[in-house]
């Protein structure tokens, strides 16, 4: 089934095209990749996905819903959560309360207890859970943005560069999240620029170059192709 439907999507800041003419589609419980350069558009694309952006013109569906002028919170009780590329914690409350406070919002006070536990383990929190957010590392706090978006229940969820920063075995660490997160049923747009952790975790990869798709399908093939190695990769990837 498709879950995200994008028809037609331009998006101008004045005379800048961050993307133009998108026309892509998500099924549900796929992981897509979505790759390019840095300025390619990957950014804006999960702003209007998400509605933290307008479109200038096009479509966005969700399960066949029109949710092109539909604000962020509304988007957000369909399932549609996103992650940022700089963490949004709130910097003086512990770990545990930054898990606890989107699961209040649908759940009982012991009942989000229980579960912020259970996210933090999830999610390799659980000796940080105590702690101010702010003490967190880099790592640590890019486990945090998942572990928050988690615990709104999405169905659908936006991560924006999830291993920046890390170490190899905490990526590696973030690679087995996110897998799992998908066979529990999530369907997931990955926003990343290292290709090992694209190639391991995509069924399918989208190639932005200068706001425009520049190629769609399989990672390993798309990976071989010139004009995504002349655009984004570089020959010394190949
Ligand atoms: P990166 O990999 O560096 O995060 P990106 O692929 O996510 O880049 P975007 O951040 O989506 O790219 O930016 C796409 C283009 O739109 C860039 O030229 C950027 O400068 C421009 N842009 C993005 N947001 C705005 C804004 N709010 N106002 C003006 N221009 C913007």
């Amino acid at each position: 089934m498709t879950l995200l439907s994008i028809k037609d999507l331009t998006k101008s800041f004045g005379g800048i095209h961050a993307l133009k003419n998108i026309n892509m589609d998500i099924k549900q419980g796929q992981i897509v990749g979505l790759v390019g350069p840095n300025g390619a558009g990957k950014t804006t694309l999960i702003n209007v996905i998400t509605g933290f952006e307008k479109v200038t013109t096009g479509k966005v569906f969700y399960k066949g819903q029109d949710i092109t002028r539909m604000p962020v919170h509304k988007r957000a009780m369909l399932g549609i959560t996103r992650t940022f590329q700089v963490p949004q914690h709130f910097k003086s409350l512990t770990v545990y309360e930054n898990i606890l406070i989107p699961l209040l919002l649908r759940k009982d006070k012991e009942q989000a207890h229980k579960e912020a536990y259970r996210i933090a383990e999830k999610m390799l929190l659980s000796d940080d859970i105590k702690k101010e957010a702010d003490a967190l590392p880099i790592g640590k706090l890019k486990l945090l943005e998942i572990a928050k978006a988690y615990a709104t229940n999405p169905q659908f969820l936006l991560v924006d560069e999830p291993v920046g920063g890390l170490s190899v075995d905490k990526m590696d660490a973030v690679i087995e999240t996110i897998r799992g997160l998908r066979n529990e049923g999530m369907t997931i747009l990955l926003v990343e620029h290292i290709m090992k952790v694209v190639v391991s975790l995509v069924d399918e990869v989208v190639v932005l170059n200068f706001g425009e798709m520049l190629a769609k399908g399989n990672p390993q093939e798309i990976m071989t192709q010139q004009e995504v190695i002349d655009a984004y990769l570089g020959e010394e990837y190949v």
